[in-house]
């Protein structure tokens, strides 16, 4: 796990639901201090205030219980870092890394740890800015084509997703790959390319296997991050994220701070399908990467969540169920209490399945 993962890891959990799955009763950000002794009253009056914002705590008596979630797990299981990494990966399996159900531990060594940096990349280690890094995204999903008449577009249709849904999304696709390829190496210097993360160590374009582009729209249209599909099923993974932080979820102008429902996916193509069948919906590219800063955007928002119905699904709506009732915005799981009902989503299907998209 490297540094960036680590905070990645720190960053998609709610330091409020893991404090709540340690037992600890969390009221208003506020809770009991873990060493009642050292208060007067056992802290009738609890003193340990969370921070959800900065996903950090701190007793206001004692100096040393202060930290971050993982400090946090440390002090009320009083074990150390990497037990309480696993912990965390066991609680919340799907945050962990592609699913995957490896323990911190197996993967490195105590000490290997690295240390936490205060800034993730000092600016003399920037290739390019942050501005000049989002020009160029930007440039390159100019230089794609829209996915009409294209293997994209057929295999959009196949799962029921149509052109008004593709015009408003702006889905692009990658139709000729070598073209496309010397046309960013003649345009920016490799290295900057594979700095902002479209090349691979090789020095070529990244999406080869991975032509259908879905930029990720802010509410002035424009794009800075996006997710590249595979069309082959065959492919592993079927879906690349830009590297870097999710900046926002996918649709992200559907969050309008008026009152009414939003449906919250996993994947674009979930939140398209929806799109397609006019409800208002977002996604994010996976539970591990729902971000708690950005349940301001969600104000006024009911939240259905609508996961895939499987064990993995379930324990991420479980999850994002609580991470939301502490921010107070209501949240229901597409289908739940309807169970006898025919055409309810059933086990192992997902969204697009349910609107009877073909794979
Ligand atoms: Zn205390």
């Amino acid at each position: 796990m490297t540094n960036d993962e680590l905070k990645q890891f720190k960053a998609s959990l709610s330091i409020t639901t893991v404090a709540q799955a340690l037992g600890i009763d969390v009221v208003r950000g506020r809770c009991r201090c873990f060493y009642p002794q050292r208060h007067v009253h056992g802290d009738r009056t609890p003193s340990v205030s969370i921070s959800e914002e900065r996903g950090s705590f701190r007793c206001w008596v004692c100096d040393d219980v202060r930290g971050d979630v993982i400090s946090l797990v440390q002090i009320v299981k009083n074990c150390n870092f990497v037990e309480a990494l696993n912990w965390l990966a066991e609680t919340f399996p799907f945050l962990v890394q592609n699913g995957r159900r490896e323990t911190f531990a197996g993967r490195l060594a105590p000490n290997s740890f690295p240390q936490e940096r205060p800034s993730e990349d000092s600016e003399k280690d920037k290739l390019v800015s942050d501005d000049e890094k989002k020009k160029i995204i930007l440039s390159f999903l100019k230089m794609l084509s829209p996915v009409d008449n294209t293997p994209a577009g057929a295999w959009l249709a196949r799962r029921r997703i149509y052109k008004p849904v593709w015009d408003k999304m702006l889905l692009r696709t990658i139709v000729n790959y070598q073209e496309l390829n010397q046309r960013l190496r003649d345009t920016y210097d490799v290295e900057i390319l594979k700095y902002v993360g479209l090349f691979n160590d090789k020095g070529n374009l990244k999406y080869y296997k991975h032509p259908l582009i879905f930029p990720y729209l802010d509410s002035g249209r424009r794009a800075f991050y996006f997710q590249a599909r595979s069309l082959d099923k065959t492919v592993v993974p079927k879906e690349l994220n830009l590297k870097g932080t999710v900046p926002y979820p996918y649709n992200v102008s559907a969050l309008d701070q008026k009152a009414g429902w939003i449906y919250l996916c996993e994947g674009a193509v979930d939140t398209l399908t929806l799109l397609n069948q006019k409800f208002d919906a977002v996604g994010i590219p996976g539970v591990r990467n729902f971000k708690v800063e950005w349940l301001p955007l969600f104000k006024n928002k009911n939240v259905v969540l609508c996961l895939d119905k499987d064990d993995a699904g379930r324990s991420g709506m479980d999850y994002l169920q609580g991470v939301f009732a502490q921010a107070g915005i209501r949240t229901i799981i597409l289908g739940e209490g309807l169970d006898n009902i025919k055409g309810v989503i059933s086990e192992g299907q997902d969204i697009n399945e349910w609107f009877g998209g073909k794979k």
